[in-house]
């Protein structure tokens, strides 16, 4: 068996992997894979339906917000939100807490002022800036990545404020209680806690759609309403990773939903952080008040090889353990689908490591 701790595409509950074999080879009983039902037929608005209303189920979200299911991952996301809602002469806020606001703030710099308000990079990104002023312009919107999966921050305590909120929620949702009322959109990737990677949810507020879209919106695949008017059916939608996020509402609902993956991530977490912190060889220099319980990053002392350590928690079969490309060091996912078990395994193994280095 091998430990999955990657950070996307991300480790996937043995149990959705079965079913999924199971819709590959018959779905539904309809004695056809599910890669090849058509897209209209009951079945599979069946699962689209159903996807929608575990979603907002699960996170309590009210008909305010619609839910819609997309092609093109997170990364649409960085320049459709600016597309929609951001004109040339106007104003949107960002925190700047690393590569993934840094691509939407140049995405939205294409089509108005994209104003870096508050950043981390003083520190290479070690924290959650928290002193920015709002007040100065008339921003249509605040745009933060509630959690940085390169660095292992995260937001624990969003901004109060008038300006309505954009979250990038692409590796934190569905792993904790959030209250979806403070933000009018919130989008995640599903290669993280809702499957397979290639599309996107986005939940959004439809008075803010109706109030703020801009006018230019003439581009229909690009522009919100016309996926709401369809019902994420305006083309041939992603059918496989919205099978797959269907199923895996499903299993966190059925596991007890949010409120259990909340206990035990925040159990899996401090267990990791209290081993690194008490290390020798191991380190996280995040600040305390702004570390990620779902992206966990740290290093080695000295000059001890990164590799080294790689190639053992790979015999110890722990794979996925390699920092992103631009930071190097070591990044363990924890995202709902990594059990207690996985984590405890895991640090066996860097412990084992430690006591053949000192
Ligand atoms: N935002 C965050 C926080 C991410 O971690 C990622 C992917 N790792 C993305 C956006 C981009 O997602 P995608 O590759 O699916 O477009």
């Amino acid at each position: 068996m091998k430990y999955n701790f990657a950070s996307g595409p991300a480790a996937l509950p043995q149990e959705v992997i079965n079913d999924i074999i199971c819709g590959i080879n018959n779905f539904k009983d309809s004695k056809l894979s599910i890669l090849e039902t058509y897209h209209r037929s009951a079945e599979f608005i069946h699962i689209l339906e159903n996807a929608k209303h575990t979603l907002k189920r699960l996170l309590a979200i009210s008909d305010d917000y619609e839910v819609l299911f997309l092609h093109g991952g997170a990364s649409l996301q960085f320049l459709m939100i600016p597309y929609n809602f951001l004109d040339a002469k106007e104003y949107a806020a960002f925190i700047d807490t690393g590569l993934w606001s840094q691509k939407a703030i140049l995405q939205a710099k294409q089509f108005g002022n994209a104003m870096v308000i508050a950043s981390s990079k003083d520190s290479n990104y070690k924290y959650i800036p928290k002193n920015f002023n709002l007040e100065d312009k008339d921003y249509k919107y605040l745009y933060l990545c509630s959690n940085n999966s390169v660095y292992g921050t995260a937001w624990h305590h969003y901004p109060e404020t008038r300006v309505p909120i954009v979250a990038d929620m692409t590796s934190d949702l569905l792993t904790k209680q959030i209250n979806i009322n403070q933000f009018k959109l919130v989008y995640a990737s599903l290669q993280k806690n809702l499957g397979v990677a290639g599309a996107a949810v986005v939940i959004i507020n439809k008075n803010f759609l109706d109030k703020f879209q801009v006018k230019r919106c003439t581009l229909d695949m690009l522009n919100f309403k016309t996926h709401i008017s369809s019902a994420s059916i305006y083309n041939t939608p992603p059918i496989f990773p919205i099978s797959v996020a269907y199923l895996m509402l499903n299993w966190i609902e059925k596991k007890g939903g949010i409120t259990f993956f909340q206990d035990d991530n925040l159990k899996k977490a401090t267990y990791l952080y209290k081993y690194i912190d008490n290390s020798n060889i191991f380190f996280n220099d995040v600040d305390k008040n702004d570390r990620s319980t779902t992206n966990i990053v740290f290093n080695i002392k000295g000059k001890i090889s990164e590799q080294d350590f790689i190639d053992f928690a790979n015999r110890c079969n722990c794979v996925g353990i390699q920092g992103h490309r631009s930071v190097k060091g070591f990044r363990v996912a924890l995202y709902n689908a990594v059990s207690y078990e996985s984590v405890k395994h895991l640090v066996d193994a860097m412990s084992q490591y430690e006591k053949t280095i000192i």
